[in-house]
């Protein structure tokens, strides 16, 4: 059937039709990247409720991102007039701290249970792995987290994880312990986010019936990348004996872009799925809507060399675009330099910056990219790595706040006990330790059975957690932080410290962004408790004051309907809002980000970098078939984020984890069709082949020498100098800067004084190499940045 021409569904081809006005049963959409599976999956939810199918209450969408959960919202917002607020879309971690924070007490939790992110567990097990007196040499916390992390994926408690040597005899003792401390300071993981959930739903019928009755369409997208426990879950949710009667499961996924089998991701779940619903068609969707041919061409070429698949495939009437640019570079370094005046060529020639994606394989790469990228001025945003929320001082200042919410959280009390310094070492630390242990108590607990000077610093901690209680009451949020930030002495300590003042800014803008919070999610003074979502039948989540695109924090017990204060909801916030970095999110800047958290996105220009053996295709995936046909997937899913521009990039040599590397350009090249490429640098030269080819490539893609002396590699890496750059063609721009003179001392007002190196550009792309001794070289836009001459 062909769609209508208005409303909804126009624009959809048959296919997309088909798939969004499928029957209310098990279905699943098996389709490659940009042919427009999560934009059926939304116009789906959209048609089902204006056609009086469902009510808002009454749908569950599961998506793999926060970033792709708040996207989806907004796309259901301007489809219809519905408040989309009651419904339950977000990740599976979302939803089930959504669903804990509503029945936390059948679940065994506090009811202002906090989470630990990846970096609070790690150090929350090295607690455990100390306190039981192992071998942290050969127990190593980071290690044990992934051993727990993956027997809960599993569905294993620790009395079910098997137990055939000492080691595992060992690492089950651990998990016990590790359970022990959690459910002693009220905190959970993400893993046992999902895990709790599920338990809840299998062991409690009446739980289980309420939500089974409740959700009749479940949605999931990139259901290639569900894990076991996560498929269990969703059974739980709506088992397959219901399907067609009364609940249907809308599963989309592209077994091409299976990405996490290193995490448990199981895409096996699809064919599990297709059996066990007994899906009676799998629709398949072959136009792609996003990239252009050349771009299209290149990613079905390589993901063709992959033997495992289910086969399908992707066609554009978009016409083959530009070609598809590739750039050797001679170092990472250069490769950075290169990528941030393409980027930069791009955005004045109209592309917004937010719509050029910097992607990477592995996050240690973003560095030598982020420091080019400060330097030159420009704005840039970096998903994943070190998060806004992750900094030092921000988890600082978190951590009182979550004393306040409950005093029990030991991570986040030796967190802060002596942060400040307040006279508690080591020694004392270890004393209450053995007295919370020996107590089966929380550190806060029991802090009156040390004695001496150190008891004494320990109880004043204590009654300063009490009192900032105290002051808080009867406060909104922002004057909550503002409060804590003061009163635990943080603002004082970074106002003293040397390098204080970004960190100050960052405790400012922790500030904002609990303003923000509390504007988005309707936690503002009018928020009051609406209709309860419960056990009793009928009643609906219309119009609660939560936001649900994230985390839904502002969910009503399900008994009292009372909703979490605005402090715990944002420090649940906090904890779930992974990868996206407040401090600059309205901004138009340049998104940086791995390869894995680019699943789903979509931008007009995409570079693809450190194209080299060993790194994309990754060294640890070598070893056997699978991890290489994982790397592929990778690549393809990388390739396939673009719409009209594709970089791909690769460097000679390399600086990673302290060790220069000497690197080939990845087998993938070999993969992708000749006639697709476009060689800015001419090919198959070894490495080394020095000054003569590397002017040639400024040359050819247009930019010329100043391009080339950007980059920097003749005039600050030794190992480059070989080949100096004959002066008569360095422009000569000196008295374009007001005053600026090469070998002069100048003033900047971060980096204080330094040595001009260098002049160069004009204009706009003036940029200057500073020597600032202790914080080394650096080059700076002069559009940005002030440098004034010392006379
Ligand atoms: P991925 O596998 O990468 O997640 P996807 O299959 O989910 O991709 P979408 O993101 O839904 O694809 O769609 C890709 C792009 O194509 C989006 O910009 C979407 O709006 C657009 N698109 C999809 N279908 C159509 C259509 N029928 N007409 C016009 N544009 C479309
Ligand atoms: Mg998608």
């Amino acid at each position: 059937a062909a769609p209508p021409s208005s409303g909804l569904l126009k624009n959809l081809n048959p296919e997309q039709y088909a798939a969004v006005t499928a029957p209310a049963e098990a279905t699943l959409i098996l389709a490659g990247a940009g042919s427009g599976k999560t934009r059926v999956l939304t116009t789906r939810i959209a048609w089902l409720m204006q056609t009086g199918q469902v009510s808002p209450g009454g749908v569950m969408a599961v998506t793999f991102t926060n970033k792709a959960s708040k996207e989806m919202v907004t796309r259901l917002t301007t489809m219809l007039p519905v408040n989309v607020r009651g419904m339950w879309i977000g990740t599976f971690h979302g939803l089930c701290n959504r669903f804990l924070r509503a029945h936390w007490k059948l679940a065994g939790l506090p009811q202002g249970f906090q989470i630990l992110d990846s970096t609070d567990t790690v150090s929350a097990i090295k607690r455990v792995i100390k306190g039981m007196k192992l071998d942290e040499e050969r127990y190593i916390a980071k290690q044990v987290s992934w051993f727990i992390a993956g027997a809960k994926e599993d569905g294993l408690r620790p009395g079910d994880v098997e137990q055939h040597d000492e080691q595992t005899r060992t690492l089950a003792l651990i998990y016990q312990a590790y359970e022990d401390q959690c459910q002693r300071e009220g905190v959970v993981d993400f893993a046992e986010l999902m895990l709790r959930s599920f338990e809840l739903m299998r062991d409690n019928q009446a739980v289980r019936e309420h939500y089974q009755r409740r959700f009749q369409h479940l949605l999931v997208d990139e259901f290639q990348d569900t894990n076991k426990l996560q498929y269990a879950w969703l059974k739980m949710f709506a088992p397959p004996a219901n399907s067609g009667r009364g609940q249907a499961v809308f599963a989309v996924g592209d077994d091409d872009q299976s990405i996490y089998a290193f995490r448990g991701a199981r895409v096996g779940n699809m064919s599990d799925f297709e059996r066990e619903y007994r899906v009676k068609q799998v629709i398949k969707l072959e136009q792609n809507y996003r990239s252009f041919g050349n771009i299209l061409d290149s990613a079905n070429a390589l993901i063709g060399h992959n033997s495992r698949r289910l086969g399908k495939n992707l066609r554009t009437e978009a016409g083959p675009g530009e070609l598809v640019r590739v750039f050797e570079a001679t170092s990472d370094f250069a490769e950075a330099q290169w990528l941030i005046e393409e980027a930069q060529a791009l955005h004045r020639g109209g592309i917004d910056r937010k719509e050029i994606a910097i992607l990477y394989r592995s996050n240690a790469q973003s560095r030598v990219i982020e420091s080019g990228l400060f330097n030159a001025g420009i704005p840039y945003r970096v998903y994943g790595g070190l998060r806004f929320f992750e900094r030092a001082e921000v988890k600082h200042a978190l951590s009182y706040l979550r004393l306040i919410e409950n005093a029990n959280d030991d991570t986040s009390f030796l967190r802060v006990v002596n942060f400040p310094t307040r006279g508690i070492g080591a020694r004392t630390i270890e004393l209450l330790q053995d007295a919370a242990r020996a107590s089966g108590r929380s550190l806060y607990q029991s802090v009156g059975a040390v004695a001496g000077k150190g008891g004494g610093n320990l109880a004043a901690f204590v009654n300063l957690v009490d009192s900032m209680r105290n002051l808080t009451q009867g406060h909104n949020l922002r004057e909550i932080i503002e409060q804590v930030i003061e009163s635990s002495g943080l603002a004082d300590f970074y106002r003293t410290e040397k390098e204080g003042a970004e960190r100050l800014e960052n405790l400012a803008e922790l500030v904002n962004a609990a303003e923000a919070f509390v504007t988005q999610e309707g936690f503002g003074k009018d928020a009051v408790a609406l209709p309860v979502d419960e056990l009793s039948p009928g009643a609906i989540t219309e119009g609660l004051p939560a936001a649900v695109a994230n985390a839904a924090p502002a969910v009503p017990d399900a008994e009292t309907g009372e909703i979490m204060s605005p402090l715990a909801a944002f420090l649940t916030h906090a904890s779930l809002e992974a990868g996206d970095n407040q401090a600059q999110a309205g901004q138009d800047a340049i998104q940086l980000m791995t390869v894995h958290s680019a699943k789903g996105l979509e931008f007009d220009a995409v570079f693809i970098t450190g194209l080299e053996e060993g790194l994309f295709p990754h060294e640890n995936s070598l070893s056997d078939g699978d991890g290489l046909e994982e790397e592929r997937r990778l690549m393809y899913v990388a390739i396939t984020r673009a719409r009209q521009r594709l970089y791909l990039c690769f460097s000679q040599t390399r600086m990673l984890h302290g060790q220069t590397r000497y690197n080939i350009k990845s087998r993938f090249f070999d993969e992708l069709p000749e006639a697709c490429l476009k060689w800015l640098s001419p090919r198959n030269q070894g490495f080394g082949s020095g000054f003569a080819r590397d002017y040639q490539d400024a040359w050819q893609r247009g930019s010329g020498l100043k391009s080339m002396v950007g980059a920097g590699k003749y005039a600050e890496r030794p190992a480059y100098a070989a080949a100096p750059v004959p002066a008569a063609m360095v422009k000569k721009v000196d008295e374009e800067h007001g005053g600026l003179r090469v070998g002069k001392p100048v003033f900047h007002n971060k980096f204080g004084e330094g040595v001009l190196l260098t002049l160069e550009g004009s204009g706009a792309d003036a940029r200057a190499q500073v020597n600032f001794g202790r914080h080394g070289t650096k080059w700076l836009a002069l559009s940005v940045a002030k440098l004034t001459p010392i006379e």
